[in-house]
């Protein structure tokens, strides 16, 4: 695309200031950013954006993306039974055309709330990997080996796990990665673990795996291993490969500490730790730590959204009460959090609008009646902005989504398969 976005409020840089500006895209980058106006060249589209905040795309660190699926589907529920007797055994009958048509309603909610990246966590790879080349987003993809030893199951599972690195590592024009991701320290065995850090080093992909979730998984740990989940993936050399470790909600300060000094990318995900009564991750304290730290909304039948407008004010305002400290995690950190730190992890650049980054933007519009009057604009992103003000979403300068228009996705037609494939997951 070749084109100017004029008048702009743009959230420029590494330090994420706001200034009006102009912003000139050429082909997939972003060529120039200047306070001048900058006349259109011929040819070029110009866009007066006017009222509109430009923000880097949003990283969503963390998610299982066809679990939308399964939205709304066993809330309210203790983590056993909701995972071991209501998701599990529906996932059990998951097939292909169930999880690419979940992958497209997740990616259309996604990017109608301004992600242009993801991290995932799944099965059947290939159909997410189908879903994400079609839909235009930046991707991380892996396949969820869940195994307690390493018998046959469990080399099938990695079989599987390093079949998906194979056929999507650098897929769509290199919008797709992927990922190794043992699930947690409790569902993989230690043999399996070993096998999974090897082939993460062997194929040079990161490690995408839960941590420090539930207290119950810590507490086993300790028991078998003698350490805290941390600990004990250190001392299997885990984060010798750069890893995302969701959740991390049970953490010393002795785990803090691993994360710090092995530079792992804690992924908060605090709308479904709070949905499932896990707690709250130690945000301030593990950034105080100098633990990086992204976002994520986790799947969608814990959150139950894929919407990291609203992910972004729960991790402000939760931390704030949880700490009793108006001054944690102000606005500019969220933000920082939820595209710097997270494009960082997934290794897609460095999450900035700024000239030679790829055109990865955002546009919202900030002159609603729930948004007026724009004093800072950071602070009406993140505590008053909703998703449904994202208007327009460009990923490597093609709009996806344009004046709320979804241009990758029909929309129509994956709400109608997923409501006629849901009919089978009713009670
Ligand atoms: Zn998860």
């Amino acid at each position: 695309m070749q084109a100017v976005l004029s008048n702009v409020t743009a959230v420029a840089g590494d330090s994420l200031a706001a200034r009006t500006v102009s912003l000139r895209i050429e082909g997939t980058k972003i060529a120039e950013i200047s306070q001048d106006a900058l006349p259109p060249k011929s040819g070029e589209l110009l866009i007066d954006a006017e009222g509109r905040l430009a923000i880097p795309g949003l990283v969503n660190a963390h998610t299982h993306l066809p679990m939308v699926l399964f939205r709304g589907l066993a809330d309210e529920l203790p983590f056993d039974e909701w995972w071991k007797t209501r998701i599990r055994p529906v996932e059990a009958t998951l097939g292909p055309e169930e999880v690419y048509w979940g992958s497209l309603l997740g990616l259309a909610e996604m990017i109608r709330s301004g992600t242009t990246a993801f991290a995932d966590m799944y099965f059947e790879t290939d159909a997410v990997g189908k879903a994400v080349e079609e839909a235009g987003v930046r991707a991380v993809l892996s396949y969820g080996i869940v195994a307690s030893e390493l018998d046959q199951r469990g080399k099938e599972e990695l079989r599987r796990a390093e079949g998906a690195i194979v056929r999507w590592n650098g897929a769509a024009e290199g919008r797709i990665h992927a990922a190794v991701s043992p699930h947690a320290v409790d569902t993989c065995g230690e043999a399996v673990w070993r096998e999974a850090i090897d082939l993460a080093k062997d194929r040079g992909v990161i490690l995408h795996t839960h941590l420090a979730e539930r207290k119950e998984e810590v507490e086993s740990c300790r028991a078998k291993q003698g350490a805290s989940p941390a600990a004990y993936l250190d001392r299997l050399d885990a984060f010798s490969v750069p890893t995302l470790a969701a959740h991390c909600v049970e953490m010393d300060s002795e785990a803090i500490g691993v994360l710090a000094e092995r530079g792992v990318t804690a992924v908060h995900c605090p709308k479904s730790n709070a949905k499932l009564g896990m707690g709250f991750a130690p945000v301030a304290a593990m950034q105080k730590a100098g633990v990086k730290v992204a976002l994520g909304t986790d799947g969608a039948a814990t959150n139950n959204r894929l919407d990291l407008v609203e992910e972004m004010r729960m991790a402000a305002l939760l931390q704030k009460g949880v700490s009793r400290d108006a001054a944690v995690l102000p606005a500019r950190e969220v933000l920082r959090m939820a595209t710097c730190v997270g494009a960082e992890a997934l290794r897609i650049g460095h999450g900035t609008l700024a000239a030679g980054s790829e055109a990865d933007i955002v546009l919202v519009d900030l002159e609603r009646v729930h948004t007026l009057p724009v004093y800072d604009p950071l602070s009406t992103l993140v505590y008053a902005a909703q998703s449904s003000d994202v208007t327009d979403v460009i990923v490597g300068g093609r709009f996806l989504m344009r004046d709320r228009e979804l241009l990758t996705i029909d929309e129509e037609k994956v709400k109608h398969e997923v409501k006629r494939l849901a009919k089978r997951y009713r009670n």
